[in-house]
């Protein structure tokens, strides 16, 4: 028979915390993938802050397979389910650096699975397979200097001529774009015919030995608020040839093809957000816990505390919406509005949780040495990129028929 006190069940804050859809194979990558991130990449944070981070940081991760995790291993690819991506998210945020996140989430989770999903086998052996190597670096190009939000107001066109088509046009923002030996391109096959004229394209924009492709140039490099490590580009493409067999997807289709990789795009957004929150709370913790002002830690004011209190609801919410999202994504449903919901409120949390941690540094959060300063910088990407609050917003009222 129990004993009084064996009946008296005390909560465990220490408990490992795993969400369902994690399995024992999701926990291992995550210790493995983990521990080289603070063995091989935490260490050149703040260098690659100056300098951008290098290729060959992308053709290790290729090398140790983090960059196929869910592809299939006829390309290269470990075959694991969806959730891999999201492990691979929260892995990276332990790089303290979000311009190569950023940079790495281009490449695994918005470039190559469009490639996997709607290309021929030659363009997978020419792309996905180099890509998931960390061979051949890719870039998305969507947005446009004069459309950006509104996707079906780009202007960048794609004309046949036999056997080719001629690209003209300029992209801008564009991550990874100085550096990327591919793209993928956004056009207008028919500029008459709105969303039923976009058509995609897998573009090279250099040749095997570096050159530019002719009529391509990258015309800027662009300086950010944060995200310093990671080139963004502002491209120009003039009467650049692309084969045909170039086409990725179906033609006149691209409007629903880029709508599809947004989905992914931002879902995977919201892991990050969701665990660039995270270890901004941990660092900020160790830190109030060590500050000492009028006699005690910083921490044990109730202000503080409440802070604290406040900020790990927001992010507990925040992972469990994203995974249970995840869940049905990874479970063959499309659930748009509630990918849409995660993406807006991971980003919010993100930059709420950015903004106490600066506070709860005080002076030291405003000072580049704490590092905090950068995150609060870099977060603040959440709510612009990958689809900005208001466009969320736009999507998630129209849902419901406004
Ligand atoms: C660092 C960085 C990296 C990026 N990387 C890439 C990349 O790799 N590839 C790529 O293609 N793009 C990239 N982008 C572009 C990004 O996706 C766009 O900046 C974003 O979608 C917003 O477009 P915009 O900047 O043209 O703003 P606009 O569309 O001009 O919007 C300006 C403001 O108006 C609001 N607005 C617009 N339409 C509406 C509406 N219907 N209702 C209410 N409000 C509205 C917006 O919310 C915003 O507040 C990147 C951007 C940045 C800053």
């Amino acid at each position: 028979m129990a004993t009084a006190t064996e009946t008296v069940i005390k909560p465990d804050y220490a408990t490992r915390r795993r969400h369902f859809i994690f399995t024992d194979e999701h926990e291992d990558l995550r210790e493995s993938m983990k521990a080289w991130v603070l063995k091989e990449v935490t260490p050149h944070r703040n260098e690659w802050e100056e300098t951008g981070w290098p290729d060959e940081i992308m053709r290790r991760a290729g090398e140790l397979g983090y960059l196929g995790l869910c592809f299939p291993e006829e390309y290269g690819g470990q075959g694991g389910d969806y959730y891999f991506s999201l492990v691979r998210a929260d892995c990276m945020s332990y790089t303290g650096n979000g311009g190569l996140n950023m940079g790495f989430a281009v490449q695994t989770d918005m470039v190559l699975p469009p490639i996997h999903l709607l290309g021929t086998e030659d363009l997978k052996r020419r792309y996905l397979a180099p890509g998931i190597k960390g061979e051949k670096i890719g870039c998305l190009g969507i947005t446009e200097p004069g459309a950006g939000s509104d996707v079906a107001g780009i202007r960048t066109t794609a004309r046949r001529d036999g056997e080719e088509y001629v690209i003209n046009g300029a992209k801008t923002f564009i991550t990874n774009g100085v550096r990327a030996d591919f793209i993928v391109l956004v056009t207008k096959t028919d500029p008459d015919a709105g969303h039923d004229g976009i058509t995609l394209f897998v573009v090279d924009l250099e040749d095997e030995d570096g050159n530019p492709t002719p009529g391509f140039s990258v015309s800027r490099k662009l300086e950010k608020m944060g995200m310093h490590s990671s080139d963004t580009g502002e491209l120009a493409f003039e009467e650049v040839r692309v084969p045909a067999e170039n086409v990725l997807g179906e033609i006149g289709k691209g409007f629903y093809h880029i709508s599809w990789e947004l989905q992914g795009e931002r879902l995977v957004a919201a892991a990050g957000a969701s665990s660039s929150a995270e270890r901004m709370f941990e660092k900020t913790l160790r830190y109030a816990k060590e500050r000492e002002a009028f006699g005690r830690p910083i921490g044990r004011f109730q202000a503080i505390r409440h802070k604290f209190a406040e900020m790990a609801t927001k992010i507990e919410a925040a992972k469990q919406f994203t995974y249970a999202t995840a869940w049905r994504f990874a479970n063959g449903e499309y659930p748009v509005r509630e990918i849409t919901e995660a993406k807006l409120f991971t980003s919010r949390v993100a930059s709420e949780v950015a903004d106490e941690c600066v506070q709860i540094h005080g002076g030291y959060g405003y000072m580049k040495e704490y590092e905090i300063e950068r995150a609060y910088r870099d977060v603040r990407l959440n709510r612009i990129g990958a689809g900005t609050d208001e466009i969320m917003l736009e999507v998630i009222g129209r849902s419901y028929g406004l």
